[in-house]
């Protein structure tokens, strides 16, 4: 899963960055408003962290402007503590969920799971497609009640396919979602991923489409 953080206080970054990869998601930061607008509006995000007050264009803004240009990417606002006209603006400007700073990682990680899960109607943090069940919480997968042993790609790309169960994902996206834009996956990379893993769940739970991608069906 992939998260577009826009903050410009390099602490705050180091932290947010550390938390949400650990927990297995790709970060991408954006250090104003401008680009964050920018990259909100033309790549594409599973959640948006978006700071208040930013350089160049402010979060309200940056959020208003995301809206108004359709992109429906679950966006939690960072906001000062207690200051309740912040969070209604927020809401108002299309933020799906308000953090006030300062926060604990921990509640950020909550807070980022819960509006995917809400955008994405899922309910649980277990996704389930088939025999599969991915528990994102404990970042752990099983098939038929077995526990499998995914490396942190693996486990991210497996997430990430069972998340879209029932829609075909190409090559193309699959490399943006599970590896951060500084690491150039080799041509071939996620080809040999998935090998990996239909050796561990089975060859049949990930289908391919020659010339299209890859599908978990529901
Ligand atoms: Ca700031």
């Amino acid at each position: 899963m992939r998260v577009l953080l826009v903050e410009d206080e390099p602490g705050i970054v180091a932290e947010v960055r550390d938390c949400l990869g650990r927990a297995g998601y790709v970060v991408e930061t954006s250090g104003d408003g401008e680009d964050g607008w920018f990259r909100g509006e033309t790549e594409s995000f599973d959640a948006i962290v978006l700071d208040l007050g930013l350089p160049k264009l402010d979060g309200l803004s940056v959020a208003r402007r995301l809206r108004r240009a359709g992109v429906a990417t679950p966006i939690l606002m960072l906001t000062a503590r207690g200051s309740w006209m912040e969070r209604v603006e927020g809401i108002d400007a299309g933020a799906d969920d308000y953090l006030p700073k300062p926060f604990h990682p921990e509640e950020l990680l909550a807070r980022v799971g819960a509006i995917m899960r809400r955008s994405e109607r899922h309910p649980s943090h277990v996704l389930e497609a088939g025999a599969i069940r991915v528990d994102t919480r404990r970042m752990s997968v099983t098939v038929d009640g077995a526990t499998v042993e995914l490396s942190p790609l693996e486990y991210r790309l497996l997430r990430y396919l069972v998340h879209n169960r029932g829609r075909m994902i190409s090559q193309t996206e699959l490399e943006e979602h599970i590896y951060a834009s500084e690491q150039e996956p080799d041509s071939n990379a996620v080809e040999a991923l998935i090998k990996r893993i239909r050796r561990k769940i089975g060859s049949d739970a990930i289908q391919t489409r020659r010339g299209y991608g890859y599908i978990v069906e529901a």
